[in-house]
């Protein structure tokens, strides 16, 4: 079969900077998944989303009514399509099948969301040189995601144009808030992955940092838990009654340097962060609320698990020290997974025959950093039999992932597309 891509690296490009320019943060991406949706329905294919794809019964760390209600307003003035924003009853992410009349067989994940960080403007940041950076303020493609959801477009159009050669269904699913771990839980649960065999995702960049690389497969991310930590004390005059108060921000500044002094686990890498902390109403007020924005990691999920479980113990028994009421939210969880020698095998396969690609830039599996929830795909995909993997496509990076003046090689984009295709093509006979 011919796999050289009919969709051009031009038309890579413009969806490229279209996604970019529209960066919308997790569970907000109205104006993305309209778009998206749009031009995977102009393909032919069925798109489903809302309710279809998301379960709303284990979803997560979701912004507040008013948060949502302001960015869904911003997608419509942006030209979203009422009509898909009516369909999505306010859930973002959708998946499509190549075909649906065949058994499910294989999955290919592209996530769709931006990080919480204002884009630079510098005259050198190409983004902002060439006007595609985001117009979205303090929304950021800082994480190379608008190239995965480009991607997966580009794929859809060459799968669709090869459909009938296929044997079984390739489903390829957009996902919601990869960032903060809170998209693919929900997906897993609608039952996205139910009967998958084979399992494929890929990142941008990660350590991949060399251009015409790939990394067929990826070890040692971090089983993640994020959550909130609410105090709740009682407020008091500061110079007559401070005996009188419960102060919550000595509550949540002891919770800080105690969970940053946590006993580490023998067995593997782990990981704790407070990365906000706010509270107090005025100078001289015993300050009667606080907030603590936390996570932990772990090179396993036990590892993981021990942290937050000590973590949690921490702040209880320090919540009863300063009389605070306390409220602990799960804001999002990730597992870890490693992808399987078969599938870093298909990958490998498939770029020999895509030119783009260095033959002594291919490697198999490498080492990935921090956490990806492509991870809960994988293991669900694992944990009924079958295989995937996790691939780094490389690119010289202008700024490390999440810094304001991320941007990646384009010139990436359709050898990806064809890397896809030609995996899919080979997963497509494996039984
Ligand atoms: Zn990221
Ligand atoms: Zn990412």
């Amino acid at each position: 079969m011919d796999f050289s891509p009919t969709v051009s690296q031009e038309e890579l490009v413009a969806i490229r900077r279209a996604l970019h320019s529209h960066a919308e943060s997790g569970l907000s991406e109205f104006w993305t998944t309209s778009f998206l949706a749009e031009k995977l329905a102009a393909l032919g294919c069925e798109v489903h989303l809302g309710e279809e794809v998301m379960d709303r019964a284990v979803m997560m760390g979701s912004p507040s009514p008013e948060v949502q209600k302001k960015r869904l307003q911003a997608a419509l003035e942006q030209g979203a399509d009422p009509k898909w924003i009516e369909k999505m009853d306010g859930l973002t992410g959708l998946m499509v099948d190549i075909r649906p009349d065949l058994p499910m067989h294989s999955v290919l994940r592209f996530d769709i969301d931006c990080v919480d960080v204002s884009e630079s403007h510098d005259a050198d940041h190409k983004p902002a040189a060439e006007s595609f950076a985001s117009i979205n303020e303090g929304e950021c493609h800082a994480c190379a995601h608008d190239g995965h959801a480009t991607i997966g477009l580009g794929v859809a159009m060459e799968l669709m144009r090869r459909r009938d050669a296929l044997k079984h269904n390739v489903r390829l699913i957009f996902e919601p808030a990869e960032e903060g771990s809170r998209g693919a839980l929900p997906m897993v649960s609608a039952g996205l992955v139910d009967g998958a065999r084979y399992f494929l995702a890929a990142h941008i960049g990660v350590n991949a940092r060399q251009d015409h690389a790939l990394v067929c497969g990826t070890h040692g991310f971090l089983a993640t838990t994020k959550f909130d930590v609410e105090l709740f004390g009682l407020a008091a005059h500061s110079g007559s009654d401070p005996h009188k108060g419960h102060n919550s921000l000595l509550a949540a500044a002891t919770i800080l340097l105690n969970l940053h002094a946590l006993p580490r686990h023998g067995e593997g890498a782990s990981r704790v962060t407070v990365g906000m902390l706010s509270g107090g109403t005025g100078r001289n007020v015993i300050p009667d609320h606080a907030k603590l924005v936390c996570e932990t990691r772990g090179a396993t999920e036990e590892i993981n698990q021990y942290m937050f479980d000590k973590a949690k113990l921490i702040i209880e028994h320090v919540a009863a020290m300063y009389e605070q009421e306390v409220k602990i939210t799960i804001m999002g969880t990730a597992g870890n997974a490693i992808s399987d020698k078969k599938m870093i095998d298909v990958v490998r396969q498939a770029a020999q025959d895509v030119p783009y690609f260095h033959k002594d830039r291919i490697t198999g599996l490498g080492a990935g950093f921090g956490t990806d929830d492509a991870c809960t795909f994988l293991s669900a995909v694992q944990k009924q039999g079958g295989a995937g993997t996790y691939c780094q496509i490389g690119s010289v990076l202008d700024a490390g992932h999440h810094n304001p003046r991320f941007d990646f090689n384009e010139d990436l984009l359709q050898p990806a597309v064809e890397l896809f295709c030609r995996s899919t093509f080979l997963m497509d006979v494996m039984e």
